[in-house]
């Protein structure tokens, strides 16, 4: 641990303690971070018709546990490699999402990458004739829900969301997709949260109701009759990237500096996706219009 880091985190554990507990995808504690935000800790944002109907839809693995599902997607490309480019949708470089443009496969589909499937997947759940498994409907929806809010998910086409972009975070090899997927979430489970993915949840948690409860009303505020707001968060996405990507090259070593710029974005792009998907399951299982407000 560098100087300044030990610091920090002194600061960051003292202030913690006066206010009680403080590839491809986000990595399995992301997703589990962002349903389980969205179904529930210390409030729940899901309705009760809502959480109820998920519960139902739910495999029997899960145990009634929504957050055990939310990394499947990604245990499923090799079953389905058509469900890959469902995961992200990159763009030309210019910080921007554009459907028309950017939510394609590689063989030029339309519609398949993750805002096209955010749409598709809350359709199939709200129609009882849909030929889709509404099981598996409701767990791609909460995992790409959960993807679509990772910045580097709507990154430059060019370097694969990063991927390609090889560094160092702090002494470990890595890529600049991983650091947000994986790196920062593990370097402050570590630093700041004992390696206890809950007391981080309920560190999110308590950041919703305090310093962002002007803005969650907001998050979930979707002026679209006919569709879901992933667009919306696709754009967020892709502006958070270009400030991602600044004065990272090949080979360069990420630390301390970066870890804490990056850390606050990480932790309010996974509260918006948990409030954002609790919005999108509420609006399909319990009527509630929001989504379709104008
Ligand atoms: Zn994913």
């Amino acid at each position: 641990m560098g100087l300044l880091l030990l610091f920090r985190v002194l600061l960051v554990a003292a202030a913690a303690a006066a206010r009680a507990p403080a590839g491809h995808a986000w990595g399995k504690e992301g997703h589990y971070m962002v349903c389980k935000i969205a179904e529930c800790m210390w409030q729940s944002f899901l309705t009760e018709e809502a959480s109820t109907a998920v519960k139902d839809l739910l495999p029997g693995w899960a145990a009634g546990d929504l957050a055990e599902t939310c990394s499947w997607a990604d245990s499923q490309r090799f079953r389905y490699p058509w469900s890959s480019p469902l995961h992200f949708s990159d763009n030309p470089g210019d910080c921007k999402f554009s459907y028309a443009r950017d939510c394609h496969n590689n063989k030029g589909e339309k519609d398949m990458c993750v805002v096209g499937a955010i749409n598709n997947y809350t359709a199939a759940l709200k129609d009882s004739s849909s030929p889709f498994d509404p099981t598996e409907s409701l767990m791609f929806l909460a995992h790409f829900v959960g993807d679509v809010h990772q910045p580097l998910h709507c990154g430059n086409a060019d370097d694969l969301g990063g991927n390609t972009i090889k560094l160092h975070w702090y002494g470990r090899q890595s890529n600049l997709h991983k650091v947000w997927d994986v790196n920062v979430i593990e370097t402050a489970l570590k630093e700041f949260y004992n390696d206890d993915q809950n007391t981080m949840i309920e560190a999110i948690n308590l950041n919703i109701t305090e310093e962002w409860s002007n803005e969650e009303k907001q998050w979930e505020t979707c002026r679209s009759r006919t569709k879901t707001c992933a667009d919306k968060y696709a754009m967020e996405s892709a502006q958070l990237a270009c400030n991602a990507y600044e004065g990272v090259e090949q080979d360069t070593t990420l630390e301390d500096d970066y870890f804490f710029a990056a850390l606050p974005v990480v932790q309010k792009r996974i509260a918006q996706g948990g409030v954002r998907l609790a919005a999108i399951l509420n609006t399909i299982f319990s009527g509630n219009r929001m989504l379709q407000s104008s």
